[in-house]
């Protein structure tokens, strides 16, 4: 059972952390699982994308779905069944995680839609076409899908899972990264509910083990990784969590990694910006989402 993780990114430098994540949990599950790994991006040419599934030939396929390759997604879901027409096409990813029962409308050639965060879901999913999993797709969680006379059901959310228990992506093909951004992340959801973002219908923020991250950390900055981009939706939201990373890369800089956070830039508080002040000049970027600074709109979209 071949199955192939697929990510169309939108620039050769970026990475899909999210297949990386769903590929290491599955495979501390289930070792011996035939999963891999392909990421194009929405500048090469379709064909090529097209060509290069047709070559793996996998019995599952999964898509990852994101704002920026959503069309081009689904382009690729209507062109691969003509190709490999035995070829199970499953979803994911925060674009079709609320309107899953929509897209299958859409595409009748889709299988399923895992919708939510996706590791759980993905090794269980891999467990059941391998035949040593759950007997039917009804017995698995968080997924919507199409039953066998074609009607789409679905099952419940998932709980949400513990972030310490996805295991660190980059230990063993760090070198595979070279000259991309790496993408790493601390907390899953955000506190704050603006109201055309995704990212707020998850209320369930939770952060990483602290003591894991550090390691994670040291990693980075003895592999000389040039940029760490952290894809926290708002890292400094607590406190404690973001004091401790910053004094951390403070105190082990060897002068190479720079990290990136996405801040809010008005939860700064003065000991956070004195720590700032004191970092080397180019250790860290701030990336300040200003959501609007007229204060009516601020109102109806819910910014605190
Ligand atoms: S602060 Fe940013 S990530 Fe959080 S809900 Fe608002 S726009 Fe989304």
């Amino acid at each position: 059972m071949k199955i192939l993780l697929a990510a169309v990114n939108a620039k050769y430098i970026h990475s899909n952390l999210a297949v990386y994540c769903l590929r290491a949990y599955a495979k501390k599950q289930h070792p011996a699982s035939n999963i891999t790994i392909s990421e194009y991006t929405i500048n090469q040419p379709f064909d090529e994308i097209l060509m290069d599934i047709y070559k793996q030939a996998p019995d599952v396929l999964c898509l990852s779905c994101y704002l920026w390759n959503v069309t081009e997604v689904g382009q690729l879901i209507q062109e691969i069944p003509k190709i490999l027409p035995d070829t199970k096409i499953w979803l994911g990813g925060p674009e079709v995680s609320y309107n899953a029962r929509e897209v299958l409308e859409k595409y009748p050639m889709a299988e399923g839609i895992m919708r939510g965060e996706g590791e759980e879901t993905f090794a269980e999913l891999v467990a059941y076409y391998e035949g040593r999993g759950a007997a039917e797709l009804i017995n698995i969680q968080g997924i919507t899908f199409r039953e066998k006379e074609k009607q789409i059901a679905a099952t419940p959310f998932r709980q949400i899972m513990d972030l310490s228990k996805v295991p660190f992506v980059y230990g063993g093909d760090i070198e595979n990264f070279k000259n991309r951004i790496i993408y790493y992340e601390t907390s899953r959801g955000c506190p704050f509910s603006c109201s055309y973002c995704l990212s707020s219908i998850d209320k369930c923020l939770r952060f990483r083990n602290l003591e894991l991250v550090k390691k994670e950390l040291q990693f980075f900055i003895d592999h000389e990784v040039p940029q760490v981009k952290f894809v926290d939706r708002t890292f400094n939201c607590k406190h404690d969590h973001a004091m401790a990373i910053w004094n951390y890369i403070k105190e082990h800089d060897k002068g190479i990694t720079n990290f990136h956070f996405e801040v809010a830039a008005d939860l700064l508080n003065e000991e956070e910006i004195e720590l700032i002040r004191s970092l080397r000049p180019g250790l860290i970027q701030l990336e300040i989402g200003i959501q609007s600074t007229n204060k009516q709109t601020i109102k109806e979209i819910n910014v605190p």
